[in-house]
């Protein structure tokens, strides 16, 4: 029976309520009151001072997804844009992928790395050899890294995934630091959730690949990952550990989309009803080219029609979750996908395992193909040209506003005032480290213009002096 703040996966992730809220949808997408009330409810409002927005339960995100009408498509569209820019303004958050290690004893069937591809070349990065991906990635300008590694026993134990998290934290090359670790690695016990805590990990990111339980199975036929219950209660035991951020996401094109968004929603509304804070953070991604692997051969790939629908949904659906894109999708649909809702991008991403150290980019351990290969530089300066504020920071993590405090200044609006002079501050820093002419000549400008509007005398002040204690060598001041 389907129960949200109940701890086992089939009663959180209710199939029986799911197939229910997508027929339900079907009867009702022609009910235009209906769903315009919907939508109205969704706007975001002010109590005094404060911002807030209800969201969308999973039968209401489904009720609109399964809606075909144009004008009503346009007001969604336009609510998911109204949406971020309340609760996040123009910033986006960048950061990079690093892969440790590609030995797997998995099968996951939409993933290289699974443990029958023996031809793929296996492997896994010594501490030195992180060292040299940690300064390759500093030299670009990255702060924010989510480590990224195949779930294996032995040779990718805890303590390795812990050791490697130190030597990232330990290296200050030049100026250059990385400030956030976020982890995606696999399910695992409370015990351990508890040591990456302990280690000052960010985000635990885990996607779930789908919410259908049969096609789950089917799609990780052998390995640890074949647990279902396992893997979507995985999140329940991080959190219980006392890890405050928690990353979710589905794999689009391996199930029906439709069933997804509910699963994904349900998710986010059992995290809510039990832990009292949503998920930190939701990635979207789409399955792609991988050496063994042919997108084409999954049935249920999604147009990007499809796809900007279900980004502008979930935007809707949890106002105060980032949105996260990654190199997978081309700069044309990321462009599209900033404008709906998108709050964190990867940028100049290498997906093998040693990647940044080469000078080429080496595609023999890539995990997919990546269609955005632009420079962190090149990221930077269509950001900013577009009207957004790139942002290196990582202060929220640092002062402790995870979980539930994160939510409520987010909730309150109030994460603007100490968001964005971050962003300003940590573009600077880029500007006056890594970046090139043309981008350093936008970033000012942009700064400039920033500070002209900012209402706020005594944040203006304080930011004016930051930013001069910058140009002379200082780093890493935050609000
Ligand atoms: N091994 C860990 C796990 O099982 O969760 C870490 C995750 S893996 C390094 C990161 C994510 O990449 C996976 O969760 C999966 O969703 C995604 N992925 C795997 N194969 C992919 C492909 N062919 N195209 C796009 N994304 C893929």
């Amino acid at each position: 029976m389907y129960n949200k703040s109940s701890k086992t996966a089939s009663e959180f992730i209710n199939h029986e309520e799911i197939l229910e809220s997508l027929k339900w949808a079907e009867e009702n997408k022609n009910n235009l009151e209906l769903i315009n009330k919907i939508i109205d409810e969704a706007k975001p409002y002010k109590i005094g001072n404060e911002t807030h927005a209800k969201g969308l339960s999973h039968r209401s995100a489904s009720l609109l997804l399964a809606c075909v009408d144009e004008t009503v498509w346009n007001k969604i569209f336009n609510l998911a844009r109204e949406i971020k820019q309340a609760f996040y303004g123009n910033r986006i958050v960048i950061f990079a992928p690093l892969y440790l290690s590609n030995y797997c004893t998995n099968c996951c069937i939409y993933c290289p790395y699974h443990m029958q591809n023996k031809h793929i070349p296996r492997k896994k990065l010594s501490q030195d050899e992180i060292k040299k991906e940690v300064i390759a990635l500093q030299d670009m300008g990255h702060k924010r890294l989510a480590i990224e590694s195949g779930e294996d026993p032995k040779n990718n134990p805890i303590e390795y995934i812990l050791d490697s998290i130190k030597t990232i934290y330990s290296i200050k090359h030049k100026n250059g630091a990385i400030r956030r670790v976020n982890v995606n690695i696999a399910a695992t016990t409370v015990e351990n959730y508890k040591k990456l805590k302990e280690a000052g990990i960010g985000t635990y990111i885990l996607f779930q690949e789908t919410y259908h339980k049969e096609a789950y199975e089917k799609l990780h036929p052998s390995g640890p990952k074949h647990n279902y219950a396992y893997h979507t209660e995985a999140m329940d035991r991080a959190l219980e550990a006392g890890i405050d951020d928690v990353g979710l996401g589905v794999l689009f094109g391996l199930e029906r989309y439709k069933y997804e968004l509910a699963g994904l929603l349900m998710h986010a509304e059992h995290l809510e009803s039990v832990f009292g804070i949503g998920p930190h953070t939701i990635s979207v991604p789409r399955i792609k080219k991988a050496d063994d692997i042919d997108p084409n051969a999954f049935d249920n790939g999604i147009d990007d029609t499809i796809f900007k629908k279900l980004t502008a949904l979930i935007r809707i659906s949890v106002p105060y979750t980032g949105l996260i894109i990654s190199t997978r999708e081309s700069e044309q649909i990321r462009r599209e996908l900033l404008e709906l809702g998108v709050t964190q991008i990867s940028g100049a991403s290498r997906t093998s395992v040693g990647g940044y150290s080469q000078t080429e980019r080496p595609t023999d351990t890539e995990q997919f193909d990546v269609s955005d290969q632009r420079s962190l530089d090149e990221v930077v300066n269509w950001l900013m040209k577009l009207g957004f504020i790139p942002s290196f920071c990582t202060a929220c993590y640092r002062e402790g506003r995870t979980g539930d405090r994160f939510m409520k200044l987010c909730k309150t609006g109030q994460i603007q005032n100490c968001c964005a002079p971050n962003a300003i501050i940590t573009l600077k820093e880029f500007l006056e480290d890594y970046a090139s002419a043309d981008t350093k000549k936008t970033g000012e400008a942009l700064i400039k213009n920033y500070l002209e509007n900012l209402k706020n005398e005594a944040l203006k002040e304080t930011l004016k002096n930051n930013l001069t204690k910058i140009d002379q060598g200082e780093r890493d001041f935050r609000f």
